[in-house]
């Protein structure tokens, strides 16, 4: 039996399907990259963005040939698109349906990515404790997500998930309802996980949370032995927050041979002085941050419910330059978001134009079910005006990104590579940028140091110089 797991979003969903995939196997699937061999398709959906949705849609339509051919064909459904209520169960009942689920009709089931342990009783498999390899997975692995062992995609990097869940609560935001509370990983089974990536070589880690800086600090974290103490120091010594404890624990391992350390992504108000001090400090943590702001405007980002303004977020940016000079910074914006003005856009444009994000991940708005904005706001500005607003701010972000990049012409950066393909290596230097640069052979996995030569909008090239 084979199986094809298709990732839409963020990072997070990147990790979880490792985790997903790993499970899989262990029931006694083989992984397969051709849909047409697949006994079973699982999605794992993103809910952002309307692109992203119309994608599953259309992928889901030619599912729909492939039940007719094959009659032991699933398709499964993850991620963000499912809600805790999502059942298509429901419809038989004559029960209020979820509506997104109405419009897949070839979707066999729904699993909340939390509830992977579902995943053998929903496929029917029976004596789901024994794998084709005869390895065991212990009940209490599947129970816990956290517990689950990753089948790691890439042989440069690895993801690893230190919170699941949001207490955000953004207006426009469905991760809250389909994820749940947030919850943290507990430290030691982190470094754990860690320790035998670093073991296994890899050089690079990413955590990934849906806020990770508020790694520790939730509701339902503030329950747990490990996080309930309040660490009120303001020194630097003595972190205040988990976040940056959890950084300096991780840089131990440079001397392990871990070399790199990112995170994705933060929030804005968890943003403490210890950690932006980490981030200068320590060895292993990049000099880069994906800081999503979603507005420049304080009226728009109140009804986005994101509780900072833009002069904090200003300042915050202005700390981490101080501390870290030539820090790499990227964001995610939402144009036309409900009852944005024109003035209220221009807020956005003008901070953008002053903080200079080096990359963003631009956004039209557009209403997610079951959200607070879709059910209480007005999606009031025009489709034309979103994508006018749109292109306005891509065409900035274009400006400024080839400006940036053409600052590191001449100099030697550290590409960890992630793929060779027709003599051309490419990977991330230390600032996130993607680089190519030629080789007779693959440099998968290892870090070069490579000059650069020339500068692109979103890549540059360069020549390799040695090795590290
Ligand atoms: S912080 Fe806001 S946008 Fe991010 S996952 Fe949480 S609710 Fe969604």
């Amino acid at each position: 039996m084979k199986f094809l797991v298709r990732t839409f979003g963020c990072q997070m969903n990147y990790s979880d399907s490792e985790r997903l995939k790993s499970v899989l196997e262990r029931l006694g699937y083989t992984e397969t990259q051709d849909p047409k061999k697949a006994d079973l398709i699982i999605m794992n959906s993103c809910s952002v963005r309307q692109h992203a949705e119309d994608r599953i849609f259309g992928f889901a339509l030619q599912y729909d040939l492939m039940h007719q051919k094959n009659k032991n064909f699933k398709v499964g459904l993850t991620g963000c698109m499912v809600r805790k209520t999502s059942t298509r169960k429901q419809e038989k009942n004559g029960e209020k349906v979820d509506k997104l689920l109405k419009r897949i009709a070839s979707i066999d089931f729904t699993v909340r990515i939390e509830e992977i342990a579902k995943l053998p009783e929903i496929l029917g498999i029976k004596n789901a404790k024994i794998s084709k390899e005869n390895e065991k997975i212990a009940p209490q692995e599947l129970q816990n997500y956290f517990h689950i062992d990753p089948k790691h995609t890439s042989k440069a990097q690895a993801f690893i998930p230190i919170s699941t869940g949001c207490d955000k609560f953004c207006s426009y935001c469905i991760v809250p309802y389909a994820r749940g509370r947030e919850h943290s990983r507990p430290m030691k089974d982190i470094l754990a996980e860690v320790k035998s990536l670093v073991e296994k070589g890899y050089k690079e880690i990413t955590l990934v949370g849906q806020t990770v800086n508020s790694y520790g600090l939730s509701a339902a974290d503030k329950k747990t032995k490990e996080f309930a103490q309040k660490n009120t120091s303001k020194t630097a010594s003595v972190p205040a927050s988990p976040f940056t404890r959890l950084l300096q624990e991780i840089d131990k391992f440079h001397s392990k041979g871990l070399q790199r350390v990112r995170f994705t992504s933060p929030y804005p108000l968890d943003v403490t002085d210890d950690f932006i001090d980490a981030m200068g400090k320590l060895k292993t943590v990049m000099p880069y941050i994906h800081l999503p702001i979603q507005s420049g405007d304080n009226e728009t980002l109140k009804r986005m419910n994101r509780k900072y303004t833009a002069e904090h977020y200003t300042d915050i940016i202005k700390r981490i330059r101080k501390r870290v000079p030539n820090c790499s910074i990227t964001t995610d914006i939402i144009v036309g978001f409900c009852g944005e003005t024109e003035k209220q856009f221009m807020n956005t444009y003008k901070l953008f134009k002053k903080i200079k994000w080096e990359m963003c991940y631009i956004a039209k708005y557009s209403p997610r079910p079951g959200t607070v904005s879709e059910k209480l706001l007005k999606d009031d500005v025009p489709a034309k005006e979103k994508a006018r607003r749109f292109h306005k701010l891509n065409d900035l972000l274009r400006e400024i990104a080839f400006a940036r990049n053409k600052t590191f012409v001449g100099k030697t950066v550290g590409v960890l590579v992630e793929s060779f393909k027709k003599g051309f290596n490419t990977g991330k230097s230390e600032h996130f940028k993607i680089v190519q640069f030629k080789s007779k052979k693959s440099l998968v996995g290892q870090i070069v140091p490579i000059k650069i030569t020339k500068a692109y909008e979103w890549i540059l090239e360069g020549k390799a110089v040695g090795r590290i």
